[in-house]
């Protein structure tokens, strides 16, 4: 079996950063040190940091109770009222990647100058929890068709981690109902080449590959991005979070296999996936 790997893989800067940062924090804080969330979407490095003595709060409304606590504000970013609460009495240690923090304060800007901001997202997803306060959240064209905006000044953007096409479609849809707004989209480089190296390989060799490998968390937005683009194309894919799902896979017959990851996957579940395959499936 011939196994392509993308070249763009494993942790982005931003994933490494919020890490990096966590991991810091026990050599320079007191105890208790509790993570507002899950730190990035990926299981294996959220329970390797419990197990690590690190906590993580069940819930946000509980914020009040707590006095001389070091929080530690997850890759994808804080709500700022959250932050208000929490700094009044406690330490926070921000680990926000910072595309996803210059693209909030961004908005912050727009809508203090009085800008509708229509913002292209996921509900309940954590970056967009953490700006929520200041935008109009749609996740669909279904949801731009149900707009009712009255205001000269629109904007549009989005979430860092959407898929290109997400981006164009609702662009489009905005762009026919409100004319004159300000388009101001992002998607955040990491995740935008891991999209644009899978569509080159979907728009050229889609038939050539008998399987394609999407490797990451279920609750990681740009994984799910990389799995929608694959699905676009060929219904031979298969999302897998850990080797685990990977053994449940009938390979027979495969001849080539193409593997990407989301920007939350360790190498060394990419590794290890690899390693199996190569091992078990030949
Ligand atoms: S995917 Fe992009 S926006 Fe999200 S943490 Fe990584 S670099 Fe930052």
């Amino acid at each position: 079996m011939n196994i392509i790997i993308m070249e763009k893989i494993g942790f982005c800067y931003g994933v490494d950063r919020s890490i990096s940062i966590t991991k810091q924090v026990k050599n320079m804080y007191p105890r208790p040190w509790i993570l507002l969330g899950p730190l990035v979407h990926n299981d294996i490095v959220n329970k390797e940091l419990l197990n690590d003595g690190y906590q993580m709060l069940k819930n946000k409304d509980e914020i009040n109770n707590f006095k001389n606590v070091t929080f530690i504000s997850t890759a994808h970013g804080i709500n700022p009222k959250l932050k208000t609460e929490i700094i009044k009495n406690n330490t926070l240690v921000e680990t926000t990647c910072p595309i996803v923090l210059k693209n909030n304060n961004k908005i912050i800007n727009y809508f203090n100058n009085g800008y509708t901001v229509i913002y292209i997202g996921k509900h309940h997803h954590q970056e967009s929890d953490a700006i929520i306060d200041y935008v109009t959240l749609v996740e669909n064209i279904e949801d731009i068709k149900s707009l009712q905006i009255d205001s000269p000044l629109i904007v549009l953007t989005n979430q860092t981690t959407m898929s290109i096409k997400d981006i164009e479609r609702c662009t489009d849809a905005v762009l026919e109902k409100y004319p004159d707004t300000l388009i101001d989209t992002i998607i955040c480089p990491a995740t935008k080449e891991r999209q644009v190296e899978l569509l080159k390989h979907l728009d050229s060799y889609h038939d050539e590959f008998d399987k394609w490998l999407i490797i990451g968390d279920k609750l990681s937005n740009n994984t799910r991005k990389l799995t929608e683009l694959t699905k676009l194309y060929t219904t031979n894919f298969h999302y897998v979070e850990n080797i685990n799902d990977v053994m449940n896979i009938n390979f027979e017959g495969t001849k080539n296999l193409l593997i990407t990851s989301g920007t939350s996957t360790p190498n060394s579940i990419i590794d290890e996936i690899v390693q199996y395959i190569k091992e078990n499936i030949q």
